[in-house]
């Protein structure tokens, strides 16, 4: 949509030490005025180099974290409040990833808190959202996605402060994606149930697909209707993939 800037971003998880931030460099080096022109990139390193990625980026890219801890400070031994992030550089920080919900049992009331904090902190919530296999296979997707948009996205999501991301368990790190067709079809979900609460504001939210994109599927499922861009895992930490996909627009 004309009124929605693409955005690519990528999702390094528990991946990367300091000589790994290169890549960033080359990704902000290869965000030439061309892909300037069209989206907008975001790499999600882990906590400990994005002050050293946020040098690197050079504010031509932005640098976001992982998670955030939905409290400023305090004694939670071992957490990053968003506040810290945003300290390090951060623009945006991802909340509610499918491998947090899972490792760490975070609960939608938990995802929403957090995107609270991310506000707070003056970041943009990338919200993750998503079916597991097994629900799929019974067609609960849409119904399970539209709970998780509805308990994961606090009052006061804007088309600035706040992306969702549709990321199927399924689809995440195995090589498996939906069809276009499919995507769509919980994209239009997301949508709606986000106008159900923001009005014509949903019309400007990113929705990013998330699972599986590579350079060779990223045309397909990123043209799907409603489709805002991409969450990429794997194949953002290599700068080539990254920036072959975020040239698929
Ligand atoms: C992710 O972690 O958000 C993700 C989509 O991973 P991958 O691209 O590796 O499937």
């Amino acid at each position: 949509s004309a009124e929605r800037r693409p955005l690519v971003a990528g999702n390094w998880k528990m991946n990367g030490l300091k000589a790994s931030t290169a890549e960033i460099g080359a990704i902000a080096a290869g965000y030439n005025a061309a892909l300037a022109g069209k989206i907008d990139l975001l790499l999600c390193p882990p906590a400990t180099v994005l002050a050293q990625a946020a040098t690197l980026a050079d504010g031509r890219i932005l640098v976001g974290g992982q998670d955030c801890h939905a409290k400023a400070s305090g004694a939670h031994t071992g957490d990053i409040s968003a506040e810290m992030l945003a300290d390090a550089g951060a623009k945006a920080v991802i909340v509610g990833h499918s491998e947090r919900r899972a490792d760490h049992h975070e609960s939608d009331a938990d995802v929403r808190a957090k995107a609270e904090a991310a506000w707070r902190a003056g970041l943009v919530a990338v919200i993750c959202v998503g079916e597991s296999e097994a629900q799929r296979r019974a067609g609960e997707h849409g119904a399970v996605v539209a709970a998780q948009v509805r308990g994961s996205v606090p009052d006061g999501a804007t088309s600035s402060n706040t992306v969702v991301a549709y990321e199927p368990i399924w689809a995440i790190g195995t090589g498996l994606v939906p069809t276009p067709a499919d995507v769509a079809e919980v994209h239009g979900i997301v949508r709606s149930v986000l106008a159900e609460r923001f009005g014509a504001a949903a019309g400007g939210m990113r929705i990013l697909y998330g699972g599986s994109v590579k350079p060779e599927n990223a045309k397909a499922l990123l043209g799907a209707a409603d489709v805002d861009g991409a969450l990429v895992g794997g194949a953002s930490l290599k700068a080539a993939d990254f920036l072959a996909i975020a040239r698929t627009y």
